[in-house]
């Protein structure tokens, strides 16, 4: 039995209940958790933006230990500190082997199931699914071998879980994705987890001017603490003309979108200068659609592309960030605000709702 947070019904909260977990099977990994990362990810299917199985074990961003291992597991072994991968990329299938393991086919296939297409999490006879494949808002889960990233140097379980998702989403987006180039001007739309990780990536590979755009002062006034150095807020005047304004009318070379909407995603488009790059990070509600304007895109020479999971690879990636971390060079401490426990993860996700400032943190005894 394990203690995990469950939603039975989008729009309601999550129910805390004992499931039945399987023993991993073949080439699956059970992970006693340690901590998980309250990201807006999991909420979008909690307020019902997207569909998605029910019930269902929410829970994507965090990190563990792991205690047992299924028949022909070699990459971990019982006792190793694991982060966890919301993909467990096949390694055989098209996105993986041209380079785009973060898109793998074959995850994306079995959805909320383990590969085989069943689940390990019961309710008596009721299959309990897992998001992501990590199902981390749980005591304990059964991973696919693929999910779990073994890291040499033990460090917080909070910080470590934020390397599961935020940071190479965020640091991600500006190293792999867009490319950042030293002394350029970046603007980033939304200044949660994922934004605050966009700035520090942005800082990280020595942009010139970092803007940071949001409706929260509270938020902005963070993000100074991770390498922001303008601030723009959206609830009060136009943010395009801010952003224009502070570029010398040029716009911004480089501009992300970390909210996740149709405004946020034409704004992020129009902010951006000549030649300016647009990326988008932010998972909009489904069926959401941004009017671009179509002469302006090819006069000035605009580039826009998604990126997911910051384009990175966890396996080789997180380990980067890991070390990172121990350089330095991100700071990920002062990042985690809030830790609770799974008993309140209802309010924790009322806090994200409020515009509460940094990461909250599920901590796991
Ligand atoms: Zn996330
Ligand atoms: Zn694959």
């Amino acid at each position: 039995m394990v203690k995990a947070a469950v939603l039975y019904e989008q729009k309601n909260s999550l129910i805390i209940e004992d499931l039945d977990l399987d023993d991993p099977k073949a080439g699956e990994v059970l992970v006693k958790v340690g901590a998980a990362g309250i990201c807006r990810s999991d909420r979008h299917y909690m307020h019902g933006d997207a569909p998605t199985a029910l019930p269902i074990v929410l829970g994507h961003e965090g990190a563990g230990t792991v205690e047992a291992v299924g028949p022909g597991v070699t990459s971990v072994r019982p006792g190793q500190q694991v982060i966890l991968s919301f993909v467990s990329s096949c390694g055989r299938c098209k996105s993986c082997i041209t380079g785009n393991s973060q898109l793998c086919d074959a995850h994306a296939a079995a959805g909320a199931f383990m590969f085989d297409g069943t689940t390990r999490l019961h309710k008596g006879d009721t299959r309990v699914h897992h998001f992501g494949k990590t199902a981390l808002f749980a005591e304990h889960t059964v991973v696919p071998e693929a999910a779990v990233v073994p890291i040499e140097s033990n460090i917080g379980m909070d910080v470590a879980a934020l390397i599961g998702c935020c940071v190479p989403t965020g640091v991600g987006a500006v190293t792999a994705s867009a490319n950042v180039q030293p002394g350029s001007t970046v603007a980033v739309i939304g200044c949660g987890g994922v934004g605050l990780n966009v700035v520090m990536g942005a800082a990280l590979v020595n942009a010139s001017k970092i803007i940071a755009v949001d409706i929260s002062e509270a938020q902005l006034e963070f993000a100074l603490k991770f390498g922001a150095t303008h601030t723009v807020n959206a609830s009060d005047k136009d943010p395009v003309a801010q952003v224009r304004e502070l570029t010398d009318g040029k716009g911004a070379d480089y501009t992300f979108e970390v909210f996740g909407s149709a405004d946020t995603t034409k704004a992020a488009y129009d902010m951006a200068g000549k030649k300016g790059v647009v990326t988008i990070v932010g998972i909009a509600p489904v069926g959401a659609e941004a009017g671009i304007n179509a002469v302006d895109m090819v006069r000035n020479e605009k580039t826009m592309r998604g990126t997911y999971y910051g384009s990175t690879h966890a396996s080789v990636d997180m380990p980067k960030l890991v070390d990172m971390y121990l350089a330095g060079k991100l700071n990920l401490d002062d990042l985690v605000v809030r830790h609770y426990s799974l008993d309140q993860i209802n309010e924790a996700y009322g806090d994200m709702d409020k515009g509460e400032i940094g990461r909250g943190v599920i901590m796991y005894g």
